[in-house]
């Protein structure tokens, strides 16, 4: 690949690149995006912080949903349903369908690119039930749609994409840190700025395509099931753009966290048949959820743990948790599709799952929002005239964006294919769109100048306070006040301490000045990121006035449709003020009846029970 070595411009050295497409992310979505646009021949790169496989995607452990009916009866008008249910009516149609719709391809795609997918006696892929999935439009029993490889499905699915994406002659920048887009100056994403972590250069990719694929920002709270590197990095740039996130206030709990240590236990180990009890040994998901039980979705699943702890019938000594039982399970099962989990029991909960129950609790685990996208991964700039304008030039797909398929919830293994399909949906539009015979844009220096100046002043931040006593501050003041349950006081609290936080980012102290593995620098910019991501979600669920999906408030418990069926936007600026809009959700589904579409008063809004 042609670089060229320019003479410093300022303190920094740039070495300069050309791509048709850059890929900023090697988790699944961004490396089934760089897989596909590399096969058709656009010059790609794939920019990564982290080395590709140690991307979160690989701690994935449950499986990637498709209705492929391998084990029963399954259907993708089904699929789809289950997801706009789960989602509680907020996802856009036309996304929805298109993944339920896609799902299966996608899933033998995989395979045939090498995924060792779990078998069944037969030799197809095995699938295993998992919560919110359920037979005949919700009114059947669960239905086995969740393919997995064991319980690390994340992990050969990321292993798969990256040797397939080296052999298609994709140019990976590995330990690359992404600093910012740089936009032309009509508002257009001409490239990125990264810093190489391991030799201190700067390098500036001009691009006809910018892909963010920068994964969730799970690390704004202080419990969660995140890796480190989860830290909004994506949405912290698009906000720096003038761009807005989307649906922010969406945050997932998964359910059954390890207490203590917050480290995931896979919803899988319902499916195989594990539940939860209270302290009185009750299955009180039995209670409030008659139909799916322990596999209803993880909102209501979560909300039940939270309320049977602050009825007192909690579990242990302090009666803060809950206990998940597979110790009736034959220990063969949980060898063969769960030894993972078993692994992580017995070193994070000191627990011999095939003893003794788990101790569990919600913790924070996905986040719903994020950069707004059509069904392509296009990024939208909304204007009053057209709320689904797109920006030219930048693309969004993953956990990072917010196409919108899981609305204010996500059904389980509806992110991994999430990730394959948008990827892949990702890579064929910029083959309909990217000229490849066509001239890279102009660097724009000054926007360059100006991204390099702002990295400089948080290097050289000489304040009073160490990056990590902020993020601790923000992590805490996130659990606290944007919790399971919300209400209008710990909302308005947590803007206000967030607020605050923002005022004190000008004081941190960077310890260590140099540019080569600078940890201390790295976390700083990761908490600028997380610092916009956490903004955006707290001043957006204290302005939405109901109760949907993950976003439950104890003061507005309802659902409200007439006022509230829409995605909020939230503009995150460098003064550390939001300014929120909407959008209207798509509520029309994208393949006629006539041509086996669904029927459109199937997916009509309805009450919420599982
Ligand atoms: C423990 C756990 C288990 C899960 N299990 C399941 C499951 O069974 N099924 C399911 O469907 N979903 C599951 N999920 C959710 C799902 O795994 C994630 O939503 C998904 O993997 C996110 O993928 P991604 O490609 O968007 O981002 P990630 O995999 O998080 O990758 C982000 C990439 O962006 C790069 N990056 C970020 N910032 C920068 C920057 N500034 N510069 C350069 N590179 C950058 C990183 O290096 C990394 O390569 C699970 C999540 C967790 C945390």
């Amino acid at each position: 690949m042609a670089q060229v070595q320019k003479k410093a411009t300022s303190a920094y050295e740039y070495v300069d690149h050309e791509y048709d497409v850059v890929v900023v992310g090697a988790g699944g979505a961004g490396l089934r995006a760089t897989l596909g646009m590399a096969e058709q021949g656009l010059k790609t790169a794939c920019i990564t912080k982290v080395f590709p496989t140690r991307s979160h995607t690989v701690a994935a452990q449950g499986g990637i949903a498709a209705s492929l009916q391998n084990m029963g009866p399954d259907h993708w008008h089904w699929h789809l349903y289950d997801t706009v249910k789960g989602s509680d009516w907020l996802g856009d149609v036309d996304a929805m369908e298109y993944l339920a719709r896609e799902a299966p391809a996608a899933v033998y795609e995989l395979e045939h690119y090498g995924v060792p997918f779990s078998r069944t006696e037969d030799g197809r892929i095995y699938q295993r039930p998992f919560g919110g999935h359920m037979q005949n439009f919700g009114d059947g029993p669960p239905v086995q749609r969740t393919c997995a490889a064991a319980d690390r499905t994340g992990h050969a699915i990321l292993h798969t994409l990256y040797g397939q994406s080296v052999r298609n002659q994709a140019q990976f920048f590995i330990e690359y840190f992404a600093i910012d887009l740089i936009m032309s100056d009509d508002g257009q994403c001409t490239g990125v700025v990264a810093w190489n972590l391991d030799d201190g250069t700067i390098h500036r990719f001009a691009a006809k395509m910018v892909v963010l694929a920068t994964g969730g920002y799970g690390r704004a709270y202080f419990s969660c099931t995140s890796a480190h590197t989860c830290t909004g990095d994506g949405g912290g740039m698009v906000a720096r753009a003038g761009l807005p996130l989307q649906d922010m206030e969406f945050v997932q709990f998964h359910p059954t966290g390890i207490y203590g240590a917050g480290c995931l236990i896979t919803e899988g180990v319902r499916g195989e048949g594990g539940y939860l009890v209270n302290s009185e040994g009750e299955r009180f998901m039995e209670r409030y959820a008659p139909s799916a039980k322990d596999l209803a979705s993880r909102d209501v699943v979560s909300r039940c743990m939270t309320l049977e702890i602050r009825e007192g019938r909690g579990c242990g000594k302090k009666k803060d948790h809950i206990y998940l039982h597979l110790d009736h399970l034959d220990p063969a099962v949980i060898h063969e599709r769960l030894p993972g989990i078993a692994e992580s029991a017995k070193i994070f909960a000191g627990v011999d799952v095939t003893r003794e129950p788990i101790p569990v609790l919600p913790t924070v685990h996905y986040n719903m929002g994020g950069i707004p996208t059509n069904y392509w991964g296009e990024v939208l700039n909304p204007t009053p005239d057209n709320p689904d304008a797109v920006l030219p030039g930048l693309m969004a797909v993953g956990e990072a964006g917010c196409a919108s398929v899981h609305g204010a919830n996500r059904l389980g293994s509806n992110s991994l294919i999430d990730l394959v399909v948008f990827g892949r949906a990702a890579a064929i539009r910029a083959g309909q769109v990217v000229d490849k015979d066509s001239k890279v844009p102009p660097l724009n220096r000054a926007a360059c100048d100006k991204i390099m100046d702002r990295f400089d002043r948080i290097r050289h931040a000489n304040g009073g306070t160490p990056t990590a006593v902020l993020r601790e501050k923000m992590q805490r003041a996130m659990q606290e006040d944007a919790a399971v349950f919300r209400t209008q006081e710990s909302l308005e609290q947590g803007c206000q301490r967030i607020s605050a936080i923002w005022q004190e980012l000008p004081d941190i102290k960077v310890h260590d000045r140099s540019m080569i593995w600078n940890s201390d620098l790295m976390e700083t910019l990761e908490l600028h990121n997380l610092m916009a991501n956490a903004f955006a979600t707290v001043y957006s669920a204290e302005a939405r006035k109901e109760s949907r999906g993950a976003h439950a408030r104890e003061d507005f418990t309802e659902r409200d449709d007439v006022n509230w069926r829409k995605h909020t936007l939230a503009w995150v600026d460098d003064n550390g003020t939001v300014s929120l809009d909407y959008r209207p959700v798509h509520t029309e589904p994208l393949l006629p009846v006539e041509e086996g579409g669904i029927d459109p008063a199937k997916i009509a809004p309805k009450k919420r029970v599982y």
